[in-house]
């Protein structure tokens, strides 16, 4: 088994923060991966998507940014290894840890830090008729390319961030866009809301959900709508659904270890130290308390940062929590 002072799980934006701020406290890592690539919910669900709430960074394509984020990443040489799904954490008598990586024991270390997001995007379905003999015929979870919407008309099912993203991302290319949310409420960021009911080709439909998807056999060619509140039913035309309900999150996949979980959350306190001593958890995958989680690139370098610093003095008590500025870095 490999040493290592550290192993970080997960390669999305506050893993790879971390990867970047455990260099700066010279801590020995590894940050392991289950997908290909990084960047995490940043490539796999909105690659194309403009990134505006980034300190520094007024506009920027997540994609390019992600990039970035990994460049960044890998400025002390702490490797990141892809393909690497972390299936156990097992603790050891002495308070260290073994690693397994598709249940093979992989890393020996003394810390680990979770940044697990929304684990590895199972998203949530609709569970109708004829969804899943359409998935990627016309039925999708997320969007890679939106010009692949070109002269679509499509519904968009959800009422969160998700939904209201994928529309605005469409809807220079699609021809109409109904976005269809089950109970009334909407709870994508304001602004979002406001410039998708500013958009001609946007119809923003409250209290609807689909029953049915139809279809010709080869691609969806419609779907069978229903209000929730009179019951009645409507059988649309279309070419597309994008469903954007969420994902399962899975916390406690480490069958070996329990954490303390709030709702689909790791459990943490404001170091960012899970129950178990030597497991800190930051980002989308941990909360501090049972409140709404302000899951945001921002805030995940944030606790990536808070996490990191206190893995240092725990490695090393009599080492500083705050390591400082970066000013005297020549890189
Ligand atoms: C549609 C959409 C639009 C968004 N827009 C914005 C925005 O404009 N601005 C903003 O600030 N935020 C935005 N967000 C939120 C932002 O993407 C998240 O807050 C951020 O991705 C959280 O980063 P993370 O690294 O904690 O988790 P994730 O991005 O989920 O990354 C976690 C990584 O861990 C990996 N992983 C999981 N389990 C394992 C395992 N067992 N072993 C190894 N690897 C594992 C996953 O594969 C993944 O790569 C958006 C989210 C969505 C869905």
């Amino acid at each position: 088994m490999e040493e290592v002072e550290l192993v970080i799980i997960g390669a999305g934006p506050t893993g790879l923060f971390a990867t970047f701020c455990a260099g700066l406290r010279a801590i020995k890592s590894v940050t392991l991966e289950s997908l290909s690539t990084y960047g995490g919910q940043m490539m796999e669900l909105y690659p194309n998507k403009i990134i505006y709430d980034v300190q520094g960074i007024p506009k920027i394509l997540s994609k390019d940014l992600a990039q970035k984020m990994y460049e960044q990443a890998q400025l002390f040489n702490n490797p990141i290894v892809f393909d690497s799904n972390v299936s156990d954490i097992i603790q050891n008598d002495d308070k260290t840890f073994d690693i397994e990586v598709a249940n093979e024991p992989k890393y020996h270390t003394k810390t680990v830090l979770i940044c697990a997001g929304v684990g590895n995007f199972t998203p949530n379905k609709l569970n109708v008729d004829g969804e899943d003999a359409y998935i990627g015929k016309g039925v999708f979870y997320t969007i890679k390319v939106p010009s692949d919407f070109k002269s679509k008309n499509v519904v968009i099912v959800g009422g969160g961030d998700s939904a209201f993203d994928y529309a605005l991302q469409i809807e220079p290319f699609a021809k109409n866009i109904i976005i269809a949310q089950h109970n009334g409420i909407l709870k994508a960021a304001e602004n979002s809301v406001i410039t998708a009911k500013s958009k001609p080709n946007i119809k923003v439909m409250l209290n609807t959900e689909i029953k049915k998807v139809y279809g010709d056999g080869k691609k969806v060619t419609g779907a069978r709508m229903i209000d929730t509140l009179s019951k009645q039913e409507t059988d649309l035309a279309i070419d597309g659904i994008i469903v954007a309900i969420g994902h399962k999150a899975s916390p406690d996949t480490f069958k070996s270890i329990k954490l303390e979980t709030i709702n689909r959350y790791i459990k943490v306190d404001t170091s960012y130290k899970t129950g178990v001593d030597g497991i800190y958890a930051a980002g989308d995958i941990a909360n501090i308390a049972n409140e709404p989680k302000f899951a945001l690139l921002a805030a995940g370098g944030a606790e990536a940062y808070i996490a990191i610093n206190n893995i240092r003095k725990y490695l090393s008590p009599d080492s500083s929590l705050f390591g400082g500025h970066s000013t005297s870095l020549n890189l």
